[in-house]
């Protein structure tokens, strides 16, 4: 344990993701939470198979290697891969409640997403029960609000942690809305760039993009 976590509660960042591909505004945004909230480290859990949406193009192996690519120089992110080995649909409930076995109930875990997808919560197998294992942090993306109304708007009331001190007071329960940047690039959009027959350099780490070009992932 470094000298700057000591005597405090132990904080670790989890995002999860389709990553089809990863790109700059992932890695930015949880780099970003990372160092705004004295986080330990980030974890970034590539989904096996994502509930909510199709099947990505790319299988989970190559999301997932081109996930270690990208983390590989920055010590503050991990690769965590415990979605790729449970067969049946990701559910984030499942991945927070084998997180907390092996981490034990002091710890601090953290649930990074964007405020895209907090919007489509409610959706998510036993949304309500995540705040049991976990802390949410919902980083607001330009172009999508919070929800003004309805069920997701009063949980959101009932459970908002003013300051980021409740991650250092209870291990989970508390939502913390946050601005940090967040860069103009979505994975759906490089994928359109690369089957148009562009390059999407530059909008991702290059070990990521020379990988996209060996294996001509996502060409037409
Ligand atoms: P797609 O375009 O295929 O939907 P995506 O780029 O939105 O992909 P996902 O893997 O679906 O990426 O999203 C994982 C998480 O990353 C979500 O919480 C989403 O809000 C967040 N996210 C996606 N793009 C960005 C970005 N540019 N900056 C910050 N966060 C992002």
């Amino acid at each position: 344990m470094t000298e700057k976590h000591s005597g405090m509660r132990r904080k670790i960042g989890l995002f999860g993701g389709t990553f089809d591909p990863v790109h700059n505004g992932h890695l930015r945004m949880a780099l970003e939470a990372g160092e705004e909230l004295a986080l330990e480290q980030v974890r970034l859990l590539p989904c096996h198979r994502p509930p909510h949406r199709e099947t990505p193009n790319v299988d989970s192996d190559q999301r997932t290697h081109m996930l270690r690519l990208a983390v590989e120089s920055c010590p503050l992110l991990k690769l965590d891969d415990r979605e790729l080995r449970r067969d049946g649909p990701s559910y984030t409930l499942e991945t927070l409640q084998s997180l907390r076995a092996e981490l034990g109930p002091e710890v601090s875990l953290i649930w990074v997403m964007g405020s895209d997808s907090f919007l489509g919560l409610e959706s998510w197998h036993r949304w309500r029960e995540l705040l049991d294992y976990a802390h949410l942090l919902v980083v607001a993306r330009p172009g999508w609000e919070l929800p003004q109304e309805g069920a997701l708007h009063d949980w959101l009331l009932n459970h908002r942690a003013e300051s980021q001190q409740s991650l250092e007071a209870t291990p989970a329960g508390s939502v913390l809305v946050r601005s940090l940047r967040l860069l103009p690039i979505s994975a759906t959009e490089i994928r359109q760039i690369i089957a148009g027959g562009q390059s999407p350099q530059f909008l991702l780490p290059e070990s990521v993009w020379q990988y996209v070009q060996k294996r001509r992932l996502y060409h037409p």
